[in-house]
């Protein structure tokens, strides 16, 4: 329905219930009340204002039909909360490739920054380290992880598509592809302002250490060293891992391995939400142990559905769209109220406590990840909010009759409709 049609149908609707002269009041201002309206609302007998003569970019351009044609109840501007993995330049290697996104193209994404990254079959990303910690969901195929905690305990362990792995800020690991194609999956960093390509590479070290020093601190002769690479590898091709037992034996010696996993099936989990408009699956510390800074949620919403109206009390979202097509308005204080588009490879991002709501605005299932800075996934409906408020409170703030409000949804649905 068009912005004019639905606020006629909306007005005329209110004109038979409310006293006439502020039915009247009401109907005008319905859907943007500010002064001056926004919207194709506004431009009844002129249309051309609401026209683009140009130039303009049409294949972009129709991607953004939230952004080039709001819906009248948008209001005001925020800062961009949308970026993408699809125009991110390819940093592409013999064995794989990496693109991110960090706060240094994406100014709102201030707690998370993100990278997608391939590895082919073999493909490994170099034995390394950083300040931030690191969580992943695999996309495509599956990877092994290495890495130890800080008494010396190895994991090593496997994980397919829908699985997550996490590392703690400062502990060392390695990537591998092992599907039949390889791998494909996101990084998320606990820091806006983590690069991928801000790493201690362990080539790196070894390349600018003295060789005597190589060799008292590993105990060998230092013509050990003669042959390392002098340069870092990053992502390159390697060979196919032996068995997973013989490699965990192997890693764990005689400390044995972590007391917690690095990985976690998420995609398999049973759903802790599940309606006729889709489900949602949670994992954060409170089942997956190791994850003590990132909780996520991944949603699913079926055609027609929606996300509903909520807001997270503790910690921003950052998001990221894996299939179908979404359309997301958030709420701020002002007011403000802007909707933008999303598509696979694209990210989303809404600061802490602010509302917001995510459509399905396409004919298949819309699936997206929910990433939090966070130890738990917390989330606040709106719905849920006023069914358990007083129905007077609530009548008098809405002007809906009590029985009405006594039908919202009052169980946090997540996905509408119920
Ligand atoms: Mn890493
Ligand atoms: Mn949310």
């Amino acid at each position: 329905m068009d912005p004019i049609s639905r606020r006629s149908v909306l007005a005329a609707g209110a004109a038979g219930t409310l006293v006439a002269a502020s039915a009247v009041a009401q109907a005008a201002s319905y859907g943007n009340p500010n002064e001056p309206p926004q919207g194709a609302v506004n431009t009844t007998g002129n249309p051309s204002s609401a026209t683009d003569p140009g130039p303009q970019n049409p294949a972009l351009a129709s991607q953004f039909p939230g952004a080039f044609s709001p819906p009248a109840t948008d209001v005001g501007s925020m800062p961009m909360f949308w970026a993408s993995f699809n125009n991110a330049p390819r940093r592409i290697q013999d064995g794989g490739w990496a693109r991110q996104v960090t706060q240094a193209d994406f100014a709102i994404a201030t707690e998370i920054s993100g990278v997608n990254m391939r590895l082919t079959r073999g493909g490994i990303r170099e034995l390394h380290w950083h300040q931030a910690a690191e969580w992943a969901y695999v996309t495509r195929g599956a990877v092994r992880v290495t890495t130890i905690d800080l008494a010396g305990r190895a994991n090593v362990e496997d994980i397919g598509e829908g699985g997550l792995w996490y590392f703690p800020a400062g502990l060392p690991h390695s990537l591998q592809g092992i599907g039949e194609d390889g791998a494909e999956f996101i990084l998320c960093f606990d820091n806006g302002m983590a690069s991928e390509y801000n790493t201690l590479l362990i080539n790196e070290w070894f390349t600018h250490t003295p060789p005597e020093v190589l060799g008292l601190n590993f105990g060998v002769p230092p013509e050990t060293f003669a042959k390392i690479p002098l340069h870092d590898l990053y992502i390159f091709q390697g060979a196919m891992p032996g068995p997973l037992a013989e490699d965990q034996a192997q890693a764990a010696g005689s400390l044995g391995k972590m007391e917690t996993s690095s990985v976690f099936a998420l995609s398999s989990m049973a759903p802790v939400k599940k309606t006729k408009g889709g489900e949602v699956r949670i994992a954060d510390s409170s089942n997956f142990k190791a994850a003590t800074t990132i909780a996520a949620a991944l949603v699913t919403v079926h055609p027609g559905g929606m996300r509903e109206m909520h807001w997270h009390p503790n910690a921003d979202e950052w998001q990221y769209y894996i299939a179908g097509q979404a359309s997301m308005t958030v709420f701020n204080t002002g007011p403000k109220a802007v909707t933008q588009d999303f598509r696979p490879g694209d990210i989303g991002y809404v600061q802490k406590s602010l509302g917001h709501f995510i459509r399905n605005t396409g004919n298949t299932d819309l699936v997206f990840l929910e990433v939090f800075r966070a130890p738990q996934f917390q989330n606040v409906s709106l719905s849920q909010w006023l069914a358990h408020t007083p129905r007077a409170m609530v009548a008098q703030h809405l002007n809906i009759d009590p029985a009405v409000i006594g039908r919202f949804p009052g169980d946090a649905p997540a996905v509408v409709p119920v």
